[in-house]
């Protein structure tokens, strides 16, 4: 998916990707001192809509400032860039990866200056769409004391990398991974949820990367009067789960059929997960009575 003929934003102008150049010097390449985001475009029946890509560029501005990489762009701009990219490349619909890199500087002070590249790409669901199987994680999220955990800075993938690399290898689609009390925290790149006796449990923030379609889950579930309590969840309480799913941008909502050898006991068609995500599919669709989710 990734053309050296795209059109890309770069620097404060559109080109193609095979006209840009990676600062070999530069601080973001050498010490993951970065900052990322993941948006989705969707063909909707009102044309193509970025979802949330002003909460979407409002992060990638709080995470930078977390850790020190300067921020110099209006969000609007951002937002209009990233349709014209869009159009450029012709996509209806599209995941679209902004990242913020910072300059020369082989110190670790931060550098002074930053620069920001929009790209964008045809992307089905990350996960897929059938159920997937996932794997408690002998890796932990990131101390939350060590880098802010809703920063997304690059660097914090190379944990994410590891954690899904040893999960693939013992044949499982994800890793769950605790946090540093032994709290079931999220996917490597993904939100979690479960439901147990018709109420949906996620696990408090603190060690998780408060993700926006969790948020946009949190807001769903409201509208159609379904119970979520965030709090504290052990292990035992994701196993002896009745269903289970993970939430993400480029993942969107995808169920759980199992975590490790325990499998979910509950049909996927009747979950509560399932109806969260015809509803999450018809927002950002943008259809039916989408509106009255927002
Ligand atoms: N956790 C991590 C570590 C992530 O990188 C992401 C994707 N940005 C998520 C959760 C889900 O966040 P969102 O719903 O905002 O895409």
């Amino acid at each position: 998916y990734f053309s050296k003929n795209t059109w890309v934003y770069f620097n404060g102008t559109f080109v193609k990707a095979d006209h840009t150049e990676v600062d070999l010097f530069g601080q973001s390449l050498h010490y993951g001192y970065s900052a990322i985001e993941g948006i989705r475009a969707y063909n909707t029946h009102n044309g193509t809509r970025l979802f949330r890509a002003e909460q979407h560029y409002d992060r990638l501005r709080r995470s930078c400032e977390l850790v020190g990489i300067s921020f110099p762009w209006k969000t609007d701009l951002l937002v209009e860039r990233t349709y014209e990219l869009l159009d450029k490349n012709n996509l209806r619909s599209a995941y679209i990866r902004p990242l913020v890199t910072a300059g020369q500087n082989m110190y670790l002070t931060p550098a002074k200056d930053s620069d920001i590249v929009i790209t964008a790409w045809e992307w089905g669901p990350f996960l897929g769409t059938d159920l997937i199987r996932v794997s408690l994680s002998p890796y932990q999220r990131p101390n939350p004391d060590s880098l802010p955990p809703e920063a997304k800075i690059s660097g914090q993938y190379v944990a994410s990398i590891v954690a899904t690399n040893e999960a693939t290898q013992r044949g499982f689609d994800e890793a769950i991974l605790l946090d540093r009390d032994g709290y079931v925290a999220q996917a490597s790149s993904n939100n979690l949820f479960i439901e147990k006796d018709t109420v949906l449990y996620t696990p408090a923030t603190g060690s998780i990367f408060p993700g926006i379609t969790r948020q946009t889950v949190l807001e769903i579930a409201n509208v159609l009067n379904i119970d979520v309590i965030e709090k504290k969840l052990s292990p035992d309480d994701l196993r002896g789960a009745d269903s289970a799913f993970l939430t993400g941008t480029a993942t969107g909502i995808v169920g759980i059929a199992a975590v490790d050898d325990a499998v979910f006991p509950e049909e996927w068609s009747d979950t509560l997960g399932a109806t969260i995500q015809r509803a999450y599919k018809n927002l950002t669709l943008e259809k039916e009575n989408y509106e009255v989710i927002i």
